[in-house]
Parts: structure tokens; sequence; C-alpha cells
């Protein structure tokens, strides 16, 4: 993607070097005027090309930034997801379980399918504390029976 801004304020420069020259030549104080006129123009509109490619890259360093950051959170996510495989309990439902990849399976413990699809680690809730099957996620409040 080209730059305009660059391209631009590179004209800019070579007008305003041809600008320094013919000032420094010149010895009619009409024309020295005149120039360091057009002098200061040229100048500004260096600025301006440079003020915007300052804004330019301000929001490339942020975007790469959030890209980072993105990338940072789905390797993570990968690690989380080669440690549960989904399991079918007796009742019908799936759960995310640690597989033989999880480096600490125990406690005993499931994900909720709902948030596992969204990329969110929760771990389901037995729901009276009887340890009867009768789960619920704390995150997306989803309720599931599930019996392995
Ligand atoms: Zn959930």
């Amino acid at each position: 993607m080209p730059v305009s801004e660059i391209s631009m304020a590179l004209t800019s420069i070579r007008a305003a070097l041809d600008l320094v020259k013919f000032i420094s030549d010149s010895h009619k104080t009409s024309v020295i005027k005149d120039k360091t006129i057009e002098l200061r123009d040229a100048i500004i509109s260096i600025q301006s090309s440079f003020s915007i490619l300052n804004e330019k890259y301000l929001n490339i360093l942020s975007i790469n930034h959030d890209i980072k950051k993105e990338l940072e959170q789905m390797k993570k996510w990968e690690i989380i997801e080669s440690q549960y495989e989904l399991v079918k309990g007796r009742t019908g439902s799936y759960v995310y379980s640690p597989n033989n990849m999880h480096p600490n399976p125990k406690p005993t413990h499931y994900l909720c399918t709902n948030c596992y699809n969204k990329r969110k680690k929760s771990i389901l809730q037995y729901r009276d504390g009887l340890g009867n099957g009768d789960f619920y996620c704390p995150d997306c409040k989803m309720d599931i029976f599930f019996q392995t």
C-alpha cells in the first residue's frame, strides 16, 4: 500500500531545498521575501504530511498491539483445547473433560460446552452439592444433567 503522505512530504522537501538554494543564491530582497513565503508553505506541507503519517503510525501500533494480544489468547486457548476432549455422558449430554494431555486432571472436573465454544474455560459446578450429575455453568448459567 503506497503511503501518499510520504510521497507528498518528499516532494515538499525537494521543493523546500530548491527554495533554500534559490534564496541563498539571490541578492534581491523582494525575491528573497517571496521565496521565503514559498519555503514556509513547503515546510507547513511537510509538517502536515508527517502529522498524518504519525497518526497512521500510532493507529498501526494500536492494531499491532491488539493482534498480538489476540494471538496470545489464541495460543493460550490452543493449550487448553489440547487438554480437553468432548465426552458424552449417560444422560446424552456433552461436556468437555480433561484428556491424557492435561497436566493436572484431578480433581475431576468438566467444562461447559457453551462457554468452551466461545473459547472460555468455565468449570461446571454441582447444583446441589450432592454430586448427582446436576450441574450448572457459573458463567453462562446453562444447566446440564451429566453422569459419567
Ligand atoms: Zn457456560
